[in-house]
């Protein structure tokens, strides 16, 4: 922290803000010059609480915080990416991995269909939300856990993984029990007690950032579950809310760039939710592949006309295959990159 004390404060002031400073348990150095004095605060304490008292002082001009206040996500704290394993697939290391498959779990035949439909074009993972967090009470809520059944089906017929959504802290362990990562959705992300229950789960977590969060926000949400006891996580971008309509959302395309340089998390896109226009979805996925996403959350379903949720911006079987093998030289670049990487990283 940096403490400017207000012009030409005394002697007795400067005195009374560093003995405030020291009885948070921190070091101080000041800078004393014509006119004013400047604090530097170094150690380990509580920053906000010091920040708040600091900033009730009178002769205090202005409080400001230097590092960053999330720690164990921070590039900082560990300069290497994060992998993360599901099954036999690693997520942050040298493969660009897609999930994909329909925004709900719609019944038997529909999720088994998806499941074959997305692991014959290269798919790792089967999404599927089988708790639907939906803006309107009368529509379709997910088949819960008869949901996650079927997708536990879908897992042994295909050897696909499983991501699906958990809503309440009440359906952790449930959840846990069927899905291979536990995926928070964006309305969410701020939801802190799942954010705790989930540092205990023993499942990696994809973290989706809320519509209206910064990424410092996003980063600090992440924080909370690894400092609750789970260092598997990921994040996703899935657009944010400005004035445009054009796309359901707006995809924060260069925020992919700043978790790479902020955390050593994964980073993965996803350009359903971020357009709401299948139209779209490919060339977002390609941009993903282009900025160093580590995978992407895709929306696919065998007939998205009949979609119980989100058709619109689901990709027909024909278009999902036609999209992963238009993105196959983007991702052989990706990977020459990637490899490149890691290597300079050693
Ligand atoms: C979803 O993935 O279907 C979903 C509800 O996403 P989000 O939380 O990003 O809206
Ligand atoms: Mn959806």
């Amino acid at each position: 922290m940096i403490i400017s004390m207000r012009m030409h404060a005394t002697r007795d002031e400067v005195d009374r803000v560093r003995a405030r400073i020291e009885e948070f348990g921190y070091k101080v150095h000041s800078i004393e010059g014509e006119e004013r004095v400047v604090i530097g605060v170094v150690g380990v304490g509580d920053v906000t609480a010091c920040l708040e008292s600091l900033e009730a002082m009178p002769c205090v001009e202005k409080a400001v915080r230097i590092s960053a206040p999330y720690k164990f996500v921070s590039r900082e704290f560990r300069p290497a990416k994060t992998e993360i394993t599901v099954r036999d697939v690693t997520f942050g290391g040298t493969d660009f991995i897609v999930m994909a498959g329909p925004c709900s779990v719609e019944g038997e035949r529909q999720i088994l269909e998806s499941a074959e439909i997305v692991a014959r074009s290269g798919a790792k993972l089967l999404r599927g939300g089988a708790f639907k967090p939906r803006t309107s009470p009368y529509d379709f809520q997910g088949l819960e856990e008869e949901g996650l059944k079927l997708l536990a089906k879908a897992r042994r017929e295909t050897g696909l993984g499983i991501i699906t959504e958990v809503m309440s802290d009440r359906d952790v362990d449930l959840v846990a029990e069927y899905a291979d990562i536990m995926q928070i959705g964006a309305r969410n992300m701020q939801n802190f007690a799942l954010l705790k229950t989930l540092g205990r789960c023993g499942r990696p977590v994809l973290l989706k950032r809320g519509m209206s969060s910064t990424v410092k926000e996003l980063l600090m949400s992440a924080e909370y579950i690894v400092a609750h006891g789970n260092s598997q996580v990921m994040l996703c971008e899935r657009g944010i809310r400005t004035f445009e309509t054009v796309t359901r959302n707006t995809c924060d395309l260069a925020v992919v760039a700043a978790l790479n340089e902020l955390t050593h998390l994964p980073v993965i896109l996803d350009p359903s939710h971020a357009t709401g226009k299948r139209s779209l979805v490919p060339a977002l996925a390609r941009a993903a592949v282009a900025i160093g996403a580590d995978g992407l959350l895709v929306e696919v379903h065998p007939n998205p006309e009949k979609a119980m949720s989100d058709g619109a911006q689901s990709l027909d079987p024909q278009q999902f295959a036609r999209m992963m093998e238009d993105m196959q030289p983007y991702i052989a670049l990706w990977k020459g990159a990637r490899v490149a990487e890691m290597a300079a990283a050693l």
